[in-house]
């Protein structure tokens, strides 16, 4: 007798949960991106526990027929999919009919649901994945689904569950990042008896930013706008005869088109915000949540030169695209994707946001200390303070993030250099005995009010910021032409600049700050093809690794159009005739195996602009002048004004920051004159 057996569906749900289910955010993401499937405006989640206890999602969408309630719990049961065409161009956010049998079988699920074709709605009952009550009941539009008990049945995993603080962080963040994607629809989030976010429809994403965060937060970020980029898809090749034939016959309904249309919006942080992981980056292709490594690279490269390597940024990117550019259907959790053209979608997001970034030339402004809480600020939602992403964990797969139980802004430690993003949502809850996670907030007691309960109708309650007033927003960036009437006072341990300008005093870091502006000098020529060298009196011979030979072999082309004359000289040994002028003669050897070495990682990362920037990059370190060394006022003026003139004055081509800024401001309220 065969030994292979059909699995009976309640074990293949069982696994299927294990794909599907992770954790009580994983549940509330199936349930929010089936009420939005569904077309609801208004969606609520309750959950108590951290959502071990409860997780109850109400939505005003288009309900179920009872019929299809029941069908709904069946694996592969789906009413978004028909055949298997309908996956190549998947427009709704589920679509493998498998999260609500999943999540049926690892907890006691109640589903409530009308539709409006129907006169009564259906209750369903299951525990288990069992079946135990289903009934009419007197219902009013759209769903309501109880998940009660998650993993009762499931020991192994609930053991994996991490503290109930954590556990509501990820969901917090979850609800909070759905809100931001969709500002036309009212979410609401309560744990027990807390308000975590309430927003009620608006009209953009900024307005729905600033409803989630606050104007601090805002005031931190640039808009992207909306841009785009077009792809131009090469017609098939077809024989001559029959092109002609159609390039007179009219384009069918099923051709395809020529071009495809990319649009990028959304946020990101200027350069000085650093954050220590990525947990503050989101990307949303097509309305859907995602992690993918091709956009975390883009999203880097687009800072590259201006923020350490090691530090990572804020960003909220939604990107749209025809359907059938991405394919969805990658893994059960639908949390990957895969580009049909990757390499274009890479470069056009770390284009656009590059350009964004060099057009903001955002002015540093390093507050001594912790910022002041001033009153008319809106205090950013709860929730907020809690994104704790569950996708960007998972990337990294990096320790838990919950060590940075660091103080929100406003109560932080000052912040330093590493980490000058005080001021933008740094989402942290501190774990407290008691019965109800308590979420340590610096804005005032939350005033809790009981929601309406749900209904078809949207709230007209005003969410906690009111409306939304255009003119409270500042101006997003003071501009950078003050540092060229920077007046140069001195030295400080003959390294650092001070200089009093229009608004305060300035203090720069020499060397970084030639560091930019060689780097930026060296950059043009490069572009222009007319990098300045010198010959050098003697070659110099370098001995090279076999390691090293490869790279030099695959970066010689490169090296030549920065200004290293360089030819290869017998068996692993180059001979280099000419260098940069920028570059000292001393300099030359450490400069070069410098290069080599970040061509390795480079060239791994197939990047020829990333290869060509970190070239430029270390020229201008070798060459910048040196901190310990003696400026004149004429040097200092010189250099102060060179650095007004570059495109991104803010930070070295490391990533460092260059200049410190003390506003009047900042120094009348030190002395207690305001
Ligand atoms: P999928 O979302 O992949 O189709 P699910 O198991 O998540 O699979 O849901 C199964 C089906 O149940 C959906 O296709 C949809 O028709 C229906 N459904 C689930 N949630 C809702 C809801 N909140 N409102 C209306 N219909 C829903
Ligand atoms: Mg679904």
């Amino acid at each position: 007798m065969g030994r292979i057996r059909i699995l009976p569906d309640q074990v293949a749900n069982k696994i299927a949960a294990g794909e599907v289910v992770e954790r009580p955010a994983s549940v509330v993401k199936e349930l929010l991106e089936n009420s939005l499937d569904a077309g609801a405006a208004d969606l609520r989640v309750e959950v108590e526990a951290g959502g071990r206890r409860l997780i109850r999602i109400v939505d005003d969408g288009c309900g179920m027929l009872r019929d299809d309630a029941l069908l709904a719990f069946e694996r592969h049961a789906t009413s978004k999919l028909r055949d298997v065409k309908d996956l190549l161009s998947i427009a709704t956010l589920g679509f493998r009919g498998e999260a609500l049998p999943s999540i049926a079988s690892v907890s006691r699920l109640v589903l409530e649901t009308r539709s409006a074709e129907e006169a009564t709605g259906t209750r369903i009952e299951i525990a288990g994945g069992k079946m135990l009550r289903c009934e009419e009941a007197a219902l009013g539009g759209g769903t309501a689904i109880t998940v009660r008990d998650l993993f009762y049945n499931v020991p192994a995993r609930r053991k994996f569950l991490r503290t109930e603080p954590t556990e509501l962080g990820h969901i917090a963040s979850l609800v909070t990042h759905y809100s931001l994607a969709h500002p036309g629809k009212t979410f609401r989030l309560t744990s027990g008896p807390t308000e975590l976010l309430s927003v009620t429809p608006v009209g953009t994403t900024r307005e729905r930013v600033y409803q989630v965060f606050g104007s601090q937060v805002l005031e931190e970020l640039v808009d992207i706008g909306v841009k785009e980029r077009d792809l131009f898809i090469p017609p098939p090749s077809v024989p001559p005869s029959q092109a002609i034939a159609e390039y007179r016959s009219e384009p069918g309904p099923d051709d395809d088109p020529p071009r495809r249309t990319f649009r990028l919006s959304g946020f990101f942080s200027r350069p000085q915000v650093q954050k220590g992981n990525r947990n503050s980056i989101y990307i949303f292709v097509n309305g859907r949540l995602i992690r993918d490594r091709l956009m975390l690279h883009a999203l880097s490269s687009a800072y590259h030169n201006l923020m350490p390597a090691s530090a990572y940024p804020f960003a909220l990117l939604f990107l749209e695209m025809d359907a059938e550019e991405v394919d969805v259907n990658v893994h059960p959790s639908k949390t990957e994707v895969r580009f049909r053209h990757g390499s274009f979608v890479h470069d056009f997001v770390r284009d656009t946001i590059r350009e964004r970034l060099m057009e903001s030339r955002p002015a540093p402004s390093f507050s001594p200390g912790p910022r002041p809480a001033t009153p008319a600020m809106p205090p950013a939602q709860p929730a907020a303070r809690l994104p704790f992403s569950e996708f960007s964990q998972m990337i990294e797969n990096e320790a838990p993030v919950a060590a940075s139980l660091v103080e929100p802004s406003g109560g932080g430690p000052p912040s330093r250099p590493a980490d000058p993003g005080a001021g933008l949502p740094e989402f942290t809850l501190r774990p407290t005995r008691g019965p109800e996670p308590r979420l340590d907030f610096s804005a005032p007691p939350l005033e809790v009010t009981p929601g309406p309960p749900p209904s078809g109708k949207l709230s007209r309650r005003l969410d906690m910021h009111g409306e939304f007033p255009p003119d409270a927003i500042p101006a997003p960036e003071m501009s950078l032409s003050i540092l060229s009437d920077l007046r140069p006072l001195g030295q400080i341990h003959e390294s650092f600049i001070v200089a009093a300008g229009r608004d305060g005093l300035w203090i720069i870091d020499q060397h970084v700050a030639h560091e930019r502006i060689l780097f930026e000098q060296v950059m043009k020529q490069r572009a222009a093809g007319r990098v300045e060298t010198q010959r050098l009196l003697m070659p110099l011979i370098l001995q090279l690794t076999a390691e090293q030979q490869i790279d030099y072999a695959r970066i010689a082309d490169e090296l030549y159009a920065s200004g290293f004359e360089t030819e290869p000289f017998g068996n692993r040994t180059i001979a280099v005739k000419a260098a940069p002028a920028a570059v000292g003669a001393a300099d030359l050897e450490r400069i070069l195996f410098e290069i080599m070495e970040i061509a390795e990682s480079e060239l791994r990362g197939g990047s020829l602009t990333d290869l060509r920037r970190n070239i430029c990059a270390s020229i201008a370190c070798r060459a910048a002048i040196k901190i310990n060394m003696r400026l004149d006022a004429a040097k200092m003026e010189w250099l102060l004004r060179a650095l007004a003139a570059t495109d991104c004055p803010m930070s070295c081509p490391h990533g460092r920051p260059i200049a410190m800024h003390y506003s009047t401001r900042e120094i009348l309220k030190a002395f207690h004159r305001m």
